[in-house]
């Protein structure tokens, strides 16, 4: 079967990680998200992951109560490790070959990420499990997703969420709400569509990398975004 995408990077966001749970980490969404990467392994695609940290550590809410900014950040950055590696564990057990690269060096758990050793170990069929954000304070794991796609040359961000698609109003509190199918990074930027954060949607726009925002935890949901099939919301250009 013909793929669609042949490097995609998946964005799994901290309230993934947590499932049902709100706060820490939900094993057996952890086992959906390594069954589903097994899933798409004979295709021979190139898979980047972006691991989250908000069902750990917020910097903001950290600084909201009294933290210097900076300091909850590499908190939550932190926290995002820790996800990452649980990641890595479910997939090895699923028999997913998978690296760590932290953008914050802590050789003794995983590698520090370095552009073309993450392009190698994709060529060699390994997931690559990008953790600590960008490295830096005041910038979200989005903005990672964003960045990593365009440095690895993903062609496409796949961003996880519980529901399927961006929808007009809240579709957990109004059942009447309406689900997007397209929308362009323009409507993302003006409606203020929680799609992704500001920064992170317009890299995504000046490097003209679509993000299609869809439910993780549907199973076959992976394996037909990369065949093409239109699942949830796609955000481009248009
Ligand atoms: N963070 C950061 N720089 C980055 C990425 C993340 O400082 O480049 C911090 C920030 O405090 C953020 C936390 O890590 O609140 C967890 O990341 P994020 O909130 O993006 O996780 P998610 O929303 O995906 O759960």
């Amino acid at each position: 079967m013909q793929v669609k995408y042949k490097r995609i990077l998946l964005k799994l966001s901290g309230e993934v990680f947590g499932g049902v749970q709100k706060y820490g980490i939900d094993p057996h969404v952890l086992d959906v998200i390594a069954e589903e990467n097994k899933g798409i392994k004979k295709y021979k695609i190139d898979v980047a992951i972006v691991a989250g940290g908000g069902n750990i550590f917020r910097g903001l809410s950290g600084s909201a109560k009294g933290m210097d900014r900076a300091t909850g950040d590499y908190m939550g950055m932190l926290a995002t490790v820790i996800n990452a590696l649980a990641l890595q564990d479910a997939l090895e057990k699923k028999g997913v070959d998978s690296r760590v690269q932290t953008a914050i060096e802590m050789k003794s758990i995983a590698e520090p990420f370095i552009r073309r050793r993450a392009m190698r170990h994709m060529e060699k069929g390994r997931v690559v499990i990008l953790a600590a954000g960008t490295g830096n304070p005041y910038f979200t794991t989005d903005t990672t997703a964003a960045l990593r796609a365009a440095e690895l040359d993903a062609e496409v961000i796949l961003k996880a969420t519980k529901v399927d698609g961006v929808y007009d109003k809240d579709p957990m509190k109004y059942p009447n709400s309406k689900r997007f199918a397209k929308l362009t990074y323009m409507d993302v930027l003006n409606k203020g569509l929680k799609v992704m954060d500001t920064t992170a949607a317009s890299l995504c726009m000046d490097n003209n990398i679509p993000i299609i925002v869809f439910d993780v935890t549907r199973h076959g949901n992976i394996e037909k975004v990369v065949l093409g099939k239109p699942v949830g919301t796609i955000v481009t250009k248009g």
